[in-house]
């Protein structure tokens, strides 16, 4: 029996996680729970998968949660607060750590699981984007495994050679396929007047807000560059992204013999968390099959770099110094938060970052409290770009 920690288990990941875990219950326990402040549905699932631990940030959430689980007479027990996620993530219980944070807070957590050697399956990009090579070393320090539960990347992982030490020398490139989002072929002049829930609206995947204006943006894909380098070892010119809008080819690898290897499915992200649990198995996961004759074709094509100007912005931070990544990552999570309340408009997300990306100073940072304190500074400057802009 494996113990599973899903930190973020109210978010879509999270859920999605608990249903791939409700088909294999003979095989995994769910150990912990946690979230930041959605106690209603925290207390329906803790109901449900009777976690030894559930974890919330907020202190009035956890305490109503707490209440209500004692009228069920449930034995599950509550912690509360940021440091709680970070002792789940490294508690000699947990196996598995399924690390579904949204955004930069989702680091500490995942950083903990990987230095205490866990299974960590990383839907939680940001921790790679924010501080790539310090996650990796502390991944290797731990001796635990990584899989990445982003779909491009665990198509990448699915597509590569089981011999890692293979990586290096037979491949080419890789491949990472996007859907374009909603706006892939609105007429450009309209976007400036976006709304939240139209770049919310995503044509293929059901996702929490944050990562479905990123989409909207392709600043999503951005960020899974970064990922991909650190991931995978590879320069930012051996990544290439490529516009596929019916995501059912995942990702692909090129190889030196002139072969591509690629991973398709149906576009549910149960699939690759099912991977990521079952490794280096496979499981069922509650996914549908997939159909080609019913989808009938496939179409590529190279993204516009004036519709989507923000999937530049990822070689460039690839190009500067240590801690870019951090910068650019900080001052989009500002954007899109600002963006999500209705304080700018959609456009503007790329003002925010590259301006930010640009006027940032880069002192040599070398730990992880020096990109915390990067990331600080990256948010009040962009929160100071935001505050010169007209919604
Ligand atoms: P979501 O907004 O649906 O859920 C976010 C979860 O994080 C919630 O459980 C929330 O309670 C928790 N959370 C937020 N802030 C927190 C904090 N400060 N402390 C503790 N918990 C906090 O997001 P999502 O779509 O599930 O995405 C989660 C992560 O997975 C993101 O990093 C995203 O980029 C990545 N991802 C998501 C998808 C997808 O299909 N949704 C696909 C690939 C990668
Ligand atoms: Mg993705």
């Amino acid at each position: 029996m494996k113990r599973v920690a899903i930190l973020g288990s109210t978010g879509s990941i999270g859920q999605s996680t608990l249903e791939v875990l409700a088909l294999h219950s003979e095989a995994f326990e769910v150990y912990a729970l946690g979230a930041q402040r959605r106690d209603d549905l925290l207390l329906a699932q803790c109901l449900r998968f009777a976690p030894r631990l559930a974890v919330l940030s907020d202190a009035a959430a956890a305490q109503r949660l707490q209440t209500a689980l004692r009228s069920h007479g449930s034995k599950t027990e509550v912690l509360q607060g940021d440091a709680a996620h970070v002792q789940v993530a490294q508690a000699v219980e947990t196996d598995i750590v399924m690390a579904a944070i949204v955004g930069a807070a989702g680091l500490a957590s995942s950083i903990a699981a990987a230095r205490a050697g866990k299974r960590v399956l990383l839907a939680n990009k940001e921790s790679l984007v924010v501080a790539g090579e310090l996650f990796m070393q502390a991944m290797q320090q731990g001796g635990g495994l990584l899989i990445p539960i982003d779909s491009e990347h665990s198509a990448i992982l699915q597509s590569l050679p089981d011999e890692r030490s293979h990586w290096r020398s037979s491949v080419r490139d890789i491949t990472l396929t996007a859907s374009g989002g909603p706006f892939r072929q609105a007429d450009t002049s309209t976007l400036r007047d976006i709304t939240p829930d139209q770049a919310c609206a995503h044509p293929n995947w059901s996702m929490g807000r944050k990562i479905s204006v990123d989409s909207a943006t392709m600043m999503n894909k951005a960020l899974e560059v970064i990922e991909a380098h650190h991931l995978f070892g590879m320069q930012p010119a051996q990544i290439q992204v490529l516009i596929h809008p019916q995501s059912i080819v995942h990702s692909m690898v090129g190889y030196h013999d002139g072969s591509v290897v690629a991973q398709l499915g149906m576009p549910d992200m149960r699939t690759p968390i099912a991977y990521g649990l079952s490794y280096p198995q496979r499981m069922t996961s509650g996914a549908s099959w997939l159909d080609l004759a019913r989808i009938g074709r496939l179409d590529f094509e190279l993204p516009d770099p004036q519709r989507f100007p923000g999937l530049q912005l990822a070689y460039a931070a690839l190009s500067m110094p240590m801690g870019a990544c951090a910068v650019l990552n900080a001052a989009n999570e500002t954007a899109v938060e600002a963006f999500l309340q209705g304080r700018m408009r959609f456009t503007d997300i790329h003002r925010v970052n590259a301006d930010t990306l640009n006027d940032v100073n880069l002192n040599a940072v070398r730990n992880l409290d020096g990109l915390l304190e990067l990331d600080q500074q990256a948010r009040q400057q962009a929160q100071s770009r935001i505050n010169t802009l007209v919604p």
